[in-house]
C-alpha cells in the first residue's frame, strides 16, 4: 500500500491511512506500507535548499529530501502501534533498496528485503520511506519526483506482492484530466504499455518509472483513492486487458520547452554529438525533428523538445558544442505544451492521426511537431492551447461518460 504526499498531508489523514493500512492487516494481509512525505513537504525542502545555494549539492540535495518520508512513516508507525497493531518505520536503506550513485534521480539496482520479511513474519506491519534508496557507495539517494511510486511496485517485486496499492486523492486513472475535462471517466483497466505512454506524455498519477518497473516484474497497480473505499483503476499486463478500444486516454503537459538548432552543418556525427552531451547532462529529451537539407553543403535543422525545467541546462550544454559544429544559432521556445491520445486498439485502425490533426485544426490549433508511437500520437503545441485540444479530443473520440464507450458504473457492474 503506498500513500501519496495529499493522503498524509495532516494528523487526520495520516490516521485515516493507519486506519486503512491496520483494516487490511486485519483481514489476514501481511501489509508493506510505503509513504510519500507529508503534503508539499518535498516542495517546501526544496526550497530550504534553494535558500542556501544557487546550486546544491546533490549529495546534501538527498540528504535533505530523503527526510520527508521518514518523517510520515515514524508518525504513522505512532498511530498504528496506538490502534494495537505492531508497526516498525524504515528509511530506503534499511529496508534494502540499493541504487545507483546519481543523486537526485538514483536508479533501483536491487532491493534486499530481507529485514522487511523478518518483520513481516513476525506479524509487524512494516512503513518505508518512500522515493529513497541507499547507492552502492552507502550514501542516502532520492529517486526522482514522484518516486515514491517506485518504492512501491520494487518493494511489491521484492515480496511478491499480490497487488501494489496506491493510494491517491484522485479515484484511479481518468481518460484526460477531469480538471480539464469534467466528464472525464475512470477506468477500470489500463495495460502497463498504455499507462507507460500515458506517464511519458502528462499523466501525473503515477511515476513513469514505477509503472516501467511494474510492467518489468509483472507486478499489478491498483490504483485508488485513500478518501473512499471503492474500486479504482487495474494497471495490468496487456493479456489481462479484455477489451482493446480504440483510444483510451488523452493526455498533456504545459510544462515543455522546444529548442532548435539552426544552420547545423550537414555531416556524420552531428546528432550523435548534440544528444551524447544532453544525454550525460541528464537531460530528458523527447521530441526531435531534423530536417534534412536538400541540396549538398546546406545545413539542417535540429529541434527537439526537454522538460521546461531541464532548459537552461540544455542551452548551457549545446552552447559549447553549437560553437564546436559551427551551429548558426539556438533558439528557446520556453511556453510549449504537448497534447498525446494513447490507445491500444489505434494499433490496427488506420486513420487515428488524421482525425487528431483534423480536430486540432477545427479548433485553430497549429501543430509544432509530431510523434508517433504504435499506440501513441502527440502534438506539441503552444501551451496556452492545450486545454482546449484536450476538451476537443476528448469529445471527438466519444471518451467521456456519456460516449459511446462508456460502461456500467462500479456498483452496477458489482450486481
Ligand atoms: N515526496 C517526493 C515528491 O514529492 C516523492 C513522492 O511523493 O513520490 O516528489
Ligand atoms: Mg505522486
Amino acid at each position: 500500500m503506498k500513500f501519496g504526499g495529499s493522503s498524509v498531508a495532516d494528523a487526520e489523514r495520516l490516521k485515516r491511512a493507519a486506519r486503512r493500512i491496520v483494516a487490511a492487516r486485519e483481514d489476514g494481509n501481511r501489509v508493506v506500507a510505503v509513504l510519500s512525505a507529508r503534503g508539499k513537504t518535498t516542495d517546501e525542502l526544496v526550497g530550504l535548499a534553494a535558500e542556501m545555494s544557487d546550486a546544491p549539492d546533490p549529495r546534501e540535495m538527498d540528504m535533505l529530501l530523503s527526510t520527508g518520508e521518514r518523517i510520515s512513516c515514524a508518525l504513522c508507525a505512532m498511530a498504528i502501534n496506538d490502534l494495537g497493531h505492531r508497526a516498525i518505520s524504515l528509511t530506503g536503506s534499511q529496508a534494502g533498496i540499493v541504487t545507483d550513485t546519481s543523486h537526485t534521480k538514483a536508479r533501483i539496482l536491487d532491493v534486499r528485503a530481507d529485514r522487511i520479511k523478518t518483520a513481516l513474519d513476525e506479524g509487524q506491519i512494516v512503513l518505508v520511506a518512500g522515493f529513497q534508496g541507499v547507492s552502492t557507495s552507502h550514501d542516502v539517494t532520492t529517486l526522482g519526483r514522484g518516486g515514491s511510486d517506485t518504492t512501491a511496485v520494487a518493494l511489491a517485486a521484492a515480496v511478491d506482492a499480490d497487488v501494489c496499492e496506491i493510494y491517491t486523492d484522485v479515484s484511479g486513472v481518468f481518460s484526460a484530466d477531469p480538471r480539464i475535462v469534467p466528464d472525464a471517466r475512470k477506468l477500470d483497466v489500463v495495460s502497463f504499455e498504455e499507462m507507460l505512454e500515458m506517464a511519458s506524455s502528462g499523466a501525473k498519477v503515477l511515476q513513469l518509472r514505477s509503472v516501467e518497473y511494474a510492467r518489468n516484474h509483472d507486478v499489478r497497480i491498483h490504483c485508488r483513492s485513500s478518501f473512499e473505499d471503492v474500486t479504482g483503476t487495474f494497471v495490468v499486463g496487456e493479456q489481462e486487458t479484455m477489451e482493446h478500444p480504440l483510444i483510451t486516454a488523452v493526455t498533456h503537459s504545459t510544462d515543455e520547452a522546444r529548442l532548435s538548432l539552426v544552420g547545423v552543418p550537414d555531416e556524420i556525427g552531428a546528432a550523435a554529438k548534440i544528444f551524447t552531451a544532453l544525454a550525460d547532462a541528464n537531460c530528458n529529451v523527447d521530441m526531435i525533428i531534423q530536417n534534412e537539407p536538400l541540396e549538398e553543403g546546406r545545413k539542417a535543422e535540429v529541434s527537439f523538445t526537454v522538460p521546461r525545467g531541464d532548459l537552461r541546462v540544455a542551452r548551457e550544454t549545446l552552447e559549447p558544442i553549437a560553437a564546436e559544429l559551427g551551429v548558426d544559432s539556438i533558439d528557446a521556445v520556453p511556453e510549449m505544451g504537448k497534447v498525446s491520445i494513447v490507445g491500444a486498439g489505434m494499433k490496427s485502425h488506420p486513420g487515428v492521426a488524421a482525425k487528431v490533426f483534423q480536430v486540432l485544426a477545427e479548433e485553430r490549433i497549429n501543430i509544432e511537431m509530431i510523434s508517433t508511437s504504435p499506440i501513441k500520437i502527440s502534438c506539441v503545441i503552444a501551451a496556452d492551447k492545450v486545454p482546449d485540444a484536450v476538451r476537443a479530443l476528448h469529445g471527438a473520440f466519444e471518451l467521456g461518460a456519456g460516449g459511446i464507450q462508456a460502461e456500467a458504473p462500479i456498483g452496477e457492474q458489482a450486481r
